[in-house]
């Protein structure tokens, strides 16, 4: 008889692991975690500002109960030069009631949480164990190895969300090695602020309501990345994630940028006075829709960062993996009824992804790295301008607006040439908008 140990081992208990987990365990399918940090979480990194829907979705109302930090009711965006920065702000009491639209977060406490969360519905987490590779016979999977003695495991299906790695998916040969520009290398750091500090320095009124920062421009040399500040409860998140083969052509690292961005006039008031309390690094997936390996094979289903289900332009990945998680159980459960868990049964997953809005997203920025491949300059010569402009424009210096503008005029066309910013600007439209 076929050894079978569960229904579905789950690879991995970051957020689309445990949603995949969450929805098996309440259909009263026998469901493994197995989980290579000490606790889920442990090992896992974010920005982090979580989005809410996907996770109330499954569990209405989990923020009452979860760890998280405060709720973002601003959100800004900021093109920085190494002075200046030039900035949108959006601000909303909208964003200040039930259900809320995001979190900040962090990952070690919210994971862990949730993990508690898959147990009550009676899933099985194992933690401290490294799942090894897959066990294929007959050219379907029906299992997993791990790093524990005897630890072969077997079940109907495996679902790999093991992360932007994924060994699975590779040794599968569902997708290929990563290459160094569809990644980014992120870091980050935990700095320790007094609540009221928080909330004086960003003008909020209590240590619930939060801000957001997002950072890019001419600070970063041209390279394509992203910086971001976040405040939590009583600290602040602060790093920045550059793509990797950027960060090997300019010669760089992530941690110097960072120290430069916490030196910046414009951030360093944020922080001033506080204690480093934690440093971390990963690797954010940034290749979006084009990069999506192949998602099942014969008795297996990958998710999450595995899929690179990452919309990196509106910072979104846990709830991406949160939606994918339960897509992938969601699947399983129908190839139960039938009892058929092979490729073309598991083929509906795919029909679900699609149709998903992490999906349609993903699809319509699909060109987006093609296009800041090709015109790197959107990201330095184009906000540098600008800023430039604006600092002219404030400027009281005896020279007349109406001069400005004429002088504006002339250097943006020397510049860039009114021929060409039509060119991007259809570029824009045909990659993006339409
Ligand atoms: C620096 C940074 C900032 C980010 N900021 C944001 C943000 O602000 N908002 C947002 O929504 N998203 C953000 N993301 C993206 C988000 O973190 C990911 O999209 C999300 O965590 C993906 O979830 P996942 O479950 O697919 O993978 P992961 O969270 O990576 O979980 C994978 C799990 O699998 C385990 N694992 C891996 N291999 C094995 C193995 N062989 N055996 C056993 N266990 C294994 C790992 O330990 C881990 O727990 C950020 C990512 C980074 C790196």
């Amino acid at each position: 008889m076929k050894r079978k140990d569960f229904d579905v081992i789950i690879v991995g208990a970051g957020p689309s692991g445990l949603a995949a987990g969450f929805v098996l365990a309440k259909a009263g399918v026998n469901t493994i975690i197995i989980e290579r940090g000490k606790f889920p979480g442990s090992k896992n990194v974010m920005g982090g500002i979580f989005y809410t829907k996907a996770m109330d979705d499954l569990i209405p109302e989990f923020y009452k109960e979860a760890p998280v930090e405060r709720h973002i009711i601003e959100q800004n965006l900021w093109f920085m030069d190494d002075v200046s920065h030039l900035g949108v702000s959006f601000k909303s009491q909208k964003y200040n009631s039930e259900p809320f639209n995001s979190f900040s977060v962090f990952r070690a406490k919210f994971d862990r949480w949730f993990a508690k969360k898959v147990e009550q519905m009676g899933a099985l987490i194992i933690n401290e164990t490294v799942v090894t590779q897959p066990i294929v016979e007959g050219g379907k999977v029906v299992g997993v190895k791990t790093d524990r003695p005897d630890g072969d495991l077997y079940a109907d299906v495996v679902i790999g969300a093991d992360g932007v790695n994924s060994f699975l998916a590779k040794q599968l040969g569902l997708r290929n090695k990563i290459k160094p520009n569809i990644v980014a290398l992120a870091v980050k750091e935990v700095i320790g602020l007094d609540k009221e500090k928080i909330n004086d320095r960003f003008q909020l009124r209590s240590d619930k309501e939060g801000a957001a920062y997002e950072m890019t421009g001419p600070f970063l040399d041209g390279m394509e990345g992203m910086a971001w500040l976040y405040t939590n409860s009583s600290s602040i998140s602060i790093g920045v994630g550059v793509v990797i083969q950027d960060l090997i052509e300019h010669k760089t690292n992530p941690n110097d940028l960072l120290e430069k961005i916490k030196a910046h006039p414009s951030v360093a008031p944020l922080i001033e006075g506080g204690q480093t309390k934690e440093y971390l690094a990963h690797m954010i997936p940034e290749g979006g829709y084009y990069a999506t390996p192949k998602l099942f094979t014969d008795g297996f289903l990958t998710t999450g960062d595995a899929i690179m289900f990452v919309n990196n332009v509106n910072r979104e990945g846990s709830n991406l993996a949160i939606e994918s998680g339960k897509l992938a159980a969601k699947t399983y459960l129908e190839a139960k009824q039938t009892g058929d868990f092979s490729s073309k049964s598991l083929s509906r997953y795919q029909d679900k992804i699609r149709k998903s809005f992490a999906c349609k997203d993903l699809s319509m920025y699909k060109n987006m790295p093609k296009l800041l491949e090709e015109k790197r300059y959107f990201l330095t010569k184009y906000p540098q301008f600008f800023i430039d402009f604006v600092y002219d424009w404030f400027s009281v210096d005896g020279v007349s607006k109406p001069d400005k503008i004429k002088k504006a005029k002339k250097e943006f066309g020397d510049k860039f040439g009114y021929v060409n910013f039509a060119k991007d600007l259809y570029a824009i439209w045909r990659y993006m908008i339409r």
